[in-house]
């Protein structure tokens, strides 16, 4: 059976499903899932991300994290958690870049938080060294200081799609005709969690809600408020979205959301505004959503990137050089990727980030 006919099944016999369902389907199905099967990241993949082009990413982000533990007294233990880990090659860079941070490798209990059976594999290889521990839910994370990381991994959570209506809204949802699945609308009607956007969006716009991020962000930000700790955020998206950002991807070209269910990475812009509310809500502070690029210059990946060029020449030189303008150049990754930072009301906020 192929995850489409799974879906034509399903919406024959529930009904047409929301994006959301739609999208947990496709990325999580314990046996067609596009996570659970494979390892999609990388050249041979279908996407590549941050810590895939360059090494000079995880350790700036191990060096903030680092900087926030001392900053707080060196607690000790505390858990070092990755969301969504994929090859487990920032959380390597991360702990490569704090060897020389006494104490922190003793102290650091990591945890990594992973659905997919075949990239829980590549972690355990990528990090043999530092003993993981792999966690299903954040709810399972210890009570403990928390300083934790996330890369692309609140894109991957599942989006519901609305359409406003007059006043009302109505949801998009995914249906089947003839064995094929197409896009439709539900009944238009009101929806308290979309209230407050009545007064920035006009008939015929969409806007899209991701509950799956707020019971996560709550136990992250609950940690952080209550044990110490930090997390970083980095994700594309922005304060809040407007429009249809669902995407998938397929050998790095995007095609269409309901073209290769299973086959295609499917992610979505990430509303920080949500997120930031989240935070304050469970008593933690979080810092302005930052660009990317701005962040990383801020650390000074200008200085590494030339400190590793000193070994460098030919065409290992021009990747680096590549990499260096791909993370941080406002028309590449620097300005469509953000970061916001999370941080105890008695502390400072991450190095790289304001308050
Ligand atoms: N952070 C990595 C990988 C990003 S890809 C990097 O920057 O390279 C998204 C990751 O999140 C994958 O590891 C995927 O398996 C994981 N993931 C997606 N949805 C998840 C969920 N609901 N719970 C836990 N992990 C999830």
């Amino acid at each position: 059976m192929t995850l489409t006919d799974h879906l034509v099944a399903r919406i024959r016999q529930d009904g047409p499903m929301s994006v959301a369902d739609y999208m947990a389907e496709c990325l999580l199905h314990p046996t067609l899932g596009y996570y659970t099967t494979r390892d999609p990241l990388g050249t041979k993949g279908d996407f590549t991300t941050a810590p895939e082009i360059s090494q000079m990413f995880g350790e700036l982000i191990g060096l903030s994290l680092a900087q926030c533990w001392m900053d707080q007294g060196k607690p000790t233990p505390f858990t070092l958690c990755e969301l969504g880990p994929g090859r487990g090659t920032l959380m390597a860079d991360i702990l490569r870049a704090t060897r020389g941070v006494p104490g922190f490798h003793d102290a650091a209990r990591v945890t990594l938080v992973e659905v997919s059976p075949a990239l829980k594999q590549l972690q355990a290889e990528t990090l043999k060294d530092y003993a993981p521990t792999w966690i299903d839910s954040v709810a399972d994370l210890p009570d403990q200081p928390l300083f934790l990381v996330a890369n692309e991994f609140f894109d991957a959570l599942p989006i519901r799609q609305f359409l406003r209506d007059g006043d009302g809204w109505s949801e998009r949802l995914v249906g089947e005709r003839d064995g094929a699945l197409l896009f439709g609308r539900g009944p238009i009607g009101p929806q308290a969690a979309l209230k407050d956007r009545l007064a920035d969006t006009k008939d015929g716009d969409l806007i899209e809600l991701c509950a799956a991020a707020i019971p996560i962000l709550t136990v992250i930000a609950g940690r952080i408020a209550s044990h110490g700790g930090a997390a970083l955020i980095v994700d594309y998206g922005d304060w809040h979205s407007l429009g249809d950002t669902l995407q998938a991807l397929q050998n790095h070209e995007r095609t269409e959301p309901l073209a290769a269910p299973g086959q295609a990475d499917l992610t979505a812009h990430v509303d920080f505004e949500p997120l930031a509310e989240t935070t304050l809500a469970c008593g933690c502070r979080h810092t302005r959503v930052t660009p990317q690029g701005v962040f990383l210059e801020r650390l000074g990946i200008t200085a590494r990137a030339q400190a590793l060029s000193k070994a460098l020449s030919g065409s290992e030189l021009d990747v680096l050089i590549a990499a260096h303008r791909r993370l941080t150049h406002p028309d590449e990754m620097g300005n469509l990727f953000k970061v916001m930072g999370l941080f105890p009301a008695y502390a400072a906020p991450p190095p790289g980030l304001e308050p």
